[in-house]
């Protein structure tokens, strides 16, 4: 019986660490090919090589959240600051 060597790819979430899988472990050649079938699935794989998959609980939505530029601001010369504290309502 011969004794061979495979490689292959999965793809793994960061947050949670599940496989890209329902019931069968798919196993890919390339990296491109693993990245393309997990986006299909509704898996997010960053700039960076981040990978999320679509599980919606607290850490998943935290971690896109952290993805997102911060909320822009705008300031106009002569206008108050909305977070600025005014004290105590009269
Ligand atoms: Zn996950």
């Amino acid at each position: 019986m011969p004794i061979r060597t495979l490689t292959f790819r999965i793809v793994t979430c960061d947050i949670c660490g599940d496989e890209d899988t329902d019931d069968v472990l798919p196993l890919y050649d390339t990296r491109q090919i693993a990245a393309d079938n997990a986006r299909q699935c509704g898996w997010l794989i960053t700039a960076d090589q981040r990978v999320i998959c679509p599980d919606d609980d607290r850490r998943h939505r935290a971690a896109l959240d952290d993805l997102m530029p911060p909320e822009p601001t705008t300031e106009v010369d002569g206008q108050l600051s909305l977070d600025l504290d005014l004290g105590p309502a009269t």
